[in-house]
């Protein structure tokens, strides 16, 4: 049974662990927050033909969602969620 949660500060969700201070990496940085899609990793060769539009650097992009036009892409690195709360 787990003992300890922790809310990751980016969705809200809540995870569980059994361990006080366990880190659990929330999957959230991965979807796209407009579709709520899993979106693609980023290569500067899927969008090269936007490349410089937005202004953003290139290493700072990590995922990248095409459902838009044009394509979402998303700086958010992975959220780290210490759980060290406990709960009845
Ligand atoms: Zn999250
Ligand atoms: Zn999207």
């Amino acid at each position: 049974m787990a003992k300890y949660e922790g809310k990751c500060p980016r969705c809200g969700k809540t995870h569980y662990s059994d361990r006080k201070d366990d880190a659990i990496i929330c999957d959230c940085w991965q979807y796209c927050p407009l579709c709520s899609v899993e979106m693609a990793p980023y290569t500067p060769d899927l969008a090269a033909n936007t490349y410089g539009v937005d202004g953003k650097r290139d290493f700072a992009v990590l995922m990248v969602c095409v459902q838009h036009s044009p394509p979402f892409y998303s700086t958010q690195k992975p959220v780290e969620v210490v759980c060290n709360e406990t709960f009845a």
